[in-house]
C-alpha cells in the first residue's frame, strides 16, 4: 500500500491554488486521501474595482475557506500581509512563517508558484515562491528556528505552477475533478467578479465586444469563469494526450535517490 502523504499549498492570494492546482488537490484528497493545507499569505486586499480594501479582505477570507471546504482542505491560514506588497516583508520571515507550517504538519509535498518561472509579473508571487522553495529545502535542518515548537521535517516533493510554466512536464490528469475545481474556484466571488471586470474593460479598450462580459451576476461569472477554465485546462491537456490537465514542473528535494540511484520517492502522477 502506497504510503499516504501530507500536502501543504503556499500561496500568495485567496484564488491562486484554486486557478492552476485545484483539480489536482482534489485528486490528492478524494482518491490518495492525503490531507491537504493551505497557507495564504497575503490580506488579498488589492482584487477589485469596486469594493474597498476592508470589505475585499473580510469577504475574500470568507471564500478562501468556502472554497477550501469545497475541495476537502483540513485547514486554510491566512497570514494577512498587506496584498501587493509581500516583497516588503523580509524573505526570511517569511520563509520562517512557511517552515513552522511545514513542520506542524510535517508536509511531504509543498505546492506553489515556481521560483524559477519567467514572466511572473506580479511581484507576490515571485515573492511567496522563492520563500516556499527555502523553507521546504531547510525545514529538516535543525539549527534553522530551533525555537518552533514542532521538530525539523524534510519535504520530499514540490509542485511548481506559473503562469508561463518552465521545464513543467508533469501534467495531472484532471478529467474527474475538474467539476469540483470549478466549483471551489467560483466560491471566490470577488475574484470572478474582478476577472470578468478586467476582461470587460480589455475588451472596450481593444475594440472586441464587450458584451460578452456585462453580465456580472454570480451566473453570468459561472458562463464565463467555465468556459475559460476548461478551455484552459483542455489545452493543457492536449499537450499531454489527455482531456484536461494542471501543468506543474515535479521536483523532488532530497539527494538519495540521485545518489543511490533509486526511486525511493515515489510521484503520484
Ligand atoms: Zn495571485
Amino acid at each position: 500500500m502506497d504510503r499516504k502523504k501530507t500536502v501543504l499549498v503556499v500561496v500568495a492570494h485567496a484564488d491562486d491554488m484554486e486557478f492552476l492546482a485545484g483539480g489536482t488537490v482534489a485528486r490528492f484528497i478524494d482518491e490518495k486521501g492525503y490531507d491537504v493545507y493551505e497557507h495564504i499569505l497575503t490580506d488579498n486586499s488589492k482584487g477589485s474595482f469596486s469594493l474597498s480594501p476592508e470589505e475585499l479582505i473580510e469577504q475574500s477570507a470568507r471564500e478562501a475557506v468556502e472554497a477550501a471546504e469545497t475541495l476537502g482542505l483540513k485547514e486554510v491560514r491566512l497570514e494577512g500581509y498587506p496584498d501587493g506588497l509581500l516583497n516588503e516583508t523580509h524573505p526570511n520571515v517569511l520563509r520562517e512563517k512557511i517552515m513552522a507550517f511545514i513542520r506542524e504538519v510535517k508536509a511531504d509535498i509543498v505546492m506553489s508558484w515556481d521560483p524559477f518561472a519567467p514572466c511572473e509579473d506580479h511581484p507576490d508571487h515571485r515573492t511567496v515562491a522563492m520563500a516556499t522553495f527555502e523553507a521546504a529545502s531547510f525545514s529538516a535542518m535543525p539549527l534553522y528556528h530551533p525555537e518552533h515548537p514542532d521538530p525539523p521535517h524534510m519535504v520530499t516533493e514540490a509542485y511548481w505552477f506559473a503562469k508561463c510554466p518552465w521545464n513543467a512536464e508533469c501534467f495531472v490528469d484532471i478529467s474527474s475533478t475538474i467539476d469540483k475545481k470549478l466549483d471551489a474556484l467560483l466560491k471566490h466571488e470577488t475574484q470572478m467578479a474582478l476577472t470578468l471586470e478586467g476582461l470587460r474593460r480589455e475588451a472596450e479598450i481593444l475594440g472586441a465586444d464587450a458584451s460578452l462580459f456585462a453580465d456580472q451576476t454570480a451566473e453570468g461569472c459561472r458562463r464565463i469563469m467555465e468556459m475559460g477554465v476548461r478551455d484552459f485546462c483542455a489545452k493543457k491537456g492536449a499537450e499531454a494526450g489527455i482531456a484536461a490537465a494542471e501543468q506543474f514542473r515535479y521536483e523532488k528535494l532530497g539527494m538519495l535517490d540521485m545518489l543511490l540511484n533509486t526511486d525511493l520517492i515515489k510521484a503520484d502522477f
